[in-house]
């Protein structure tokens, strides 16, 4: 049997629905074609995001009954400390209330205006906190991590070419430190090796600049590197963790992904006066170090959340059902960017809707068609969220890739509600040449994905 086995069962259930296709319809369109705009409550399978979006187990839930809530010092806070150092390795353990606060702590005190960040590709909150302090954030994965179509087992490895070619460009002393997003987010969602991360870290030692990882999905980057890279088949994921974090020096965290809770984060770091710095920030911040923003009770489900992360049988499951359903869209004829990633499926709404025009946003037809259809919520991460302007010639430039994110939540979905999400994106598909494209009626001037409002174009029904 091809089944990833849930190495649980279920203790507490939440009640969710499937409202009318009429009552869809009219949501949809109050929502003026915008999923964000949806309450969740007439939403039956959520895949907007993995993020904070994991169910806690019950240790979990017992751990945040007897987390310690004293201001300084806490117990939970040990626990935690000791469990983040026996993974990651690093000496300063700074607690944070999520993970784009752990980024903005680390480039506020070590990025000045005009210094330059490379990474493989950085995630949206990276490169904005970057910006913010007037830095300038650099993408640097390998050609094969764009190329939607090829089969590649870790098209998320930076190219070492590009990251030459951005010191020679700029000079070590502009660049402060160098990260790596394992996995791959905005990418794909797609692993980074351990050859590359060696590579890059013997050369970041070369020029005496940090390697900082940017290690939301660090357990999923694990888990493929010990299937799919030569050597590791018989290595723990707890070695594996270590080989990986001993490359570098430090690491920021988005606790909301790969130690399934709900809310939190951390910067971790080696040196000691980047991480004074960091801390006396933390303190005008976000709190005191020894809870940085958070409750006693959320630094234990962490510790607890980091150490069932780590569990093969958990890993197996989670990469398995993600992929298990790619495997599904395959049979099905859903396009979508392959191979499928650890967290997410990214489906390719240009191919399945190539009579949109990328002016009409065809990524977002794709997403508000899953609503319609089935109550399904994904993400647009298309001409929405990504159109800019050309700075010499004022023209509107349309991202190179129309993409649909589907990302799974941990432990929250079964097979079945997977299998029918599949099902609808195939039903889609099959009404796709019926489908109009979309016009803004209102955008904010900045990230307008999240509040524009849209309408069908003119000459048809949705
Ligand atoms: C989610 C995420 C972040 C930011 O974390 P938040 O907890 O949402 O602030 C940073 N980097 C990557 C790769 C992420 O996926």
């Amino acid at each position: 049997m091809d089944l990833p086995f849930e190495p649980y069962r279920i203790k507490v259930v939440e009640r969710i629905h499937r409202v009318s296709p009429q009552e869809r319809a009219r949501l949809l369109e109050e929502a003026g074609y915008n999923v964000f705009k949806i309450p969740s409550a007439a939403i039956y399978v959520d895949l907007l995001t993995d993020s904070g979006t994991s169910a806690m187990s019950d240790r979990q839930w017992a751990a945040m009954m007897t987390g310690d809530e004293a201001y300084a010092q806490s117990r939970s806070f040990v626990e935690f400390e000791e469990v983040v150092r026996g993974i990651f390795g690093y000496r300063h353990v700074i607690p944070t209330h999520q993970g784009r606060a752990a980024e903005g702590l680390l480039f506020a005190t070590q990025v000045k205006p005009g210094q330059v960040v490379p990474s493989n590709i950085h995630f949206d909150t990276t490169r904005a906190n970057v910006e913010h302090v007037g830095g300038i954030a650099l993408d640097c994965v390998a050609d094969e991590g764009l190329d939607p179509k090829l089969e590649a087992p870790f098209k998320g490895d930076m190219s070492l070419a590009k990251l030459k070619a951005a010191f020679e460009k700029y000079g070590a002393e502009r660049i402060p430190l160098v990260m790596l997003t394992i996995t791959n987010n905005s990418g794909g969602g797609q692993p980074v090796s351990l050859a590359n991360i060696r590579e890059v870290s013997a050369f970041c030692c070369e020029m005496g600049v940090p390697l900082i990882f940017d290690a939301c999905r660090f357990a999923e980057n694990a888990w493929f590197i010990q299937q799919r890279e030569a050597g590791y088949a018989d290595k723990s994921i707890d070695e594996i963790c270590a080989e990986v974090f001993a490359c570098g020096d430090g690491c920021t965290m988005s606790a909301k992904k790969d130690a399934l809770v709900n809310i939190g984060g951390f910067v971790c770091l080696n040196d000691d006066q980047w991480a004074l710095e960091l801390t006396n920030l933390l303190i005008l911040r976000e709190g005191f170090p020894t809870y940085g923003g958070l409750a006693g009770r959320d630094l234990a489900a962490i510790a607890q959340g980091l150490r069932e992360v780590m569990d093969p049988e958990y890993l197996a499951y989670r990469i398995g059902q993600v992929a298990r359903l790619g495997r599904h869209l395959d049979e099905l004829e859903v396009p979508y960017l392959h191979p499928a990633g650890g967290h997410a499926i990214y489906l390719d709404a240009r191919a399945a809707l190539p009579h949109i025009p990328q002016e009409q946003f065809p990524a977002q037809v794709f997403t508000a068609a899953l609503y319609l259809e089935g109550g399904v919520r994904a993400v647009e991460i298309g001409s929405l969220m990504f159109d800019h302007l050309d700075p010499d010639t004022g023209a509107v430039v349309h991202p190179a890739l129309e993409l649909v994110r589907l990302a799974v939540p941990r432990r929250v979905y079964t097979h079945t509600q997977l299998d029918y999400v599949a099902e609808i994106c195939a039903r889609v598909m099959r009404n796709g040449p019926r489908l109009r494209g979309l016009e803004i009626t209102y955008a904010p001037p900045a990230l307008r994905h999240f509040t524009a409002t849209l309408r069908p174009v003119a000459g048809g029904p949705f």
